[in-house]
């Protein structure tokens, strides 16, 4: 995808969706890593943001 803003609490997608069959995550925390929450389980995982915006699909 083309580079686009995201911001903290805002929904995203990632091109692959957690196991729990969501996916739909929240921005809960922003800086040099990207913490987002799983919106189906309530799951967070943390990732360096360059692995983040690779694995971004759309924003919400
Ligand atoms: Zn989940």
């Amino acid at each position: 995808m083309s580079k686009r803003d995201y911001e903290l609490n805002d929904l995203v997608e990632m091109k692959k969706p957690h196991p729990c069959g969501s996916n739909q995550w929240k921005i809960i925390r922003l800086g040099m890593d990207i913490r987002i929450k799983c919106q189906g389980c309530q799951h967070s995982v943390l990732l360096p943001r360059k692995k983040f915006e690779k694995g971004l699909k759309n924003i919400l």
